[in-house]
């Protein structure tokens, strides 16, 4: 079995930033990602609030991310960790490609995109229906598209969508208030996008492909049919907590994982950072916290000094 003093699991922007400060405190790293590293700031169509970039693609920052956090740690893509147990002062991984031992884990595992739960959504999966606009907008060019959701990550979705030619974006939300950013709400209106207010998505129809949705206004109670090609579901994530549940870690009432100061879990070893901890979800959050896991670890085991 493979030996480190340290697995990170998950090389999103939390991860790699973790990676960076244990490695640089001679920490021997490993990180794994079951896809190529850098989470969902991989997807996000642009960045505009990340210090030192007015704007930048998600995908290239995150490349970058990627590529820092390679020169301190061992990097595994394409690696899945499907459990972790501890054994004494140890750590087990299992993973799609063998098993690891390490003294300490960060668990950076981030979230999952949250589902609309109605009739028709996982039928049209893949023909009409995507949870990422960067991923699959390019083959609605021309069409008509729905974003559902009323958050930044919605509006930044649908300003996309209409930026790479979409024929007519809608936004239907469930309030008549958007939560997300003013910036891209002003931003929405001024490109044309159209907001479909108080109205929440019922059921998906079509022969092979999405062809219609059906709406309730909220308000009403009335019913009506929006023909589209796509619908983007865009309402938020859900953490990544299944190897935290598994290892008895503990969690708060919405499932992302409690930690100290010191990203610390409940667990002596096990740190976590980044958007499975539910703060504030953003990306400077994620590497604050990456780093302070870093660092605790190598204080954990003995290289680093104590930094609060
Ligand atoms: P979010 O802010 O939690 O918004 C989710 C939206 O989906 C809300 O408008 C919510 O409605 C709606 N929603 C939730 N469940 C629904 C359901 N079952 N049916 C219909 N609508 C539903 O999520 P997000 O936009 O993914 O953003 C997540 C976090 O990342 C936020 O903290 C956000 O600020 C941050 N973020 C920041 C940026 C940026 O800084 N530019 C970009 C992207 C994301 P209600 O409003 O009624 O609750």
């Amino acid at each position: 079995m493979k030996k480190y003093d340290l697995a990170i699991v998950g090389a999103g922007p939390a991860g790699c930033t973790a990676a960076v400060y244990a490695g640089r405190s001679g920490i021997e790293t490993i990180i794994f990602d079951k896809g190529a590293g850098g989470g969902l700031l991989s997807i996000a169509p642009k960045v505009e609030n990340f210090p030192g970039f007015t704007e930048i693609a998600g995908a290239e920052l995150a490349t970058r991310m990627v590529e820092q956090a390679k020169r301190y740690a061992v990097f595994h893509p394409n690696e899945e960790v499907k459990d972790v147990k501890k054994e004494g002062d140890k750590f087990v991984l299992s993973t799609t490609n063998g098993d690891y031992e390490t003294k300490a884990l960060i668990l950076c595992t981030g979230s999952l995109h949250r589902k609309l739960n109605v009739e028709g959504e996982k039928e049209f999966l893949g023909k009409g229906v995507s949870y990422c606009a960067t991923c699959d907008g390019f083959f609605f060019k021309d069409k008509k598209v729905a974003v559902v959701g009323g958050g930044s990550s919605a509006l930044i979705e649908a300003i996309y969508l209409k930026q790479i030619g979409c024929k007519e974006v809608y936004v239907v939300h469930r309030r008549e208030v958007l939560r997300g950013e003013k910036i891209l709400q002003d931003e929405a209106r001024k490109i044309g996008i159209r907001f479909l207010l108080n109205k929440v998505v019922e059921k998906l129809e079509g022969e092979e492909l999405l062809e219609k949705i059906t709406l309730r206004d909220v308000t009403t109670g009335k019913r009506e049919h929006l023909e589209i090609d796509g619908l983007f579901v865009s309402i938020g994530v859900e953490p990544e907590n299944s190897l935290a549940k598994n290892l008895g870690i503990k969690l708060d009432e919405r499932g992302y994982i409690l930690t100290d100061e010191k990203q610390r879990t409940n667990i002596e070893g096990v740190y976590a950072a980044g958007d499975v901890t539910g703060k504030l979800r953003q990306l400077v959050e994620a590497c604050a916290e990456g780093a302070k896991a870093g660092l605790s670890c190598a204080e954990f085991l003995g290289r680093g000094y104590p930094y609060l």
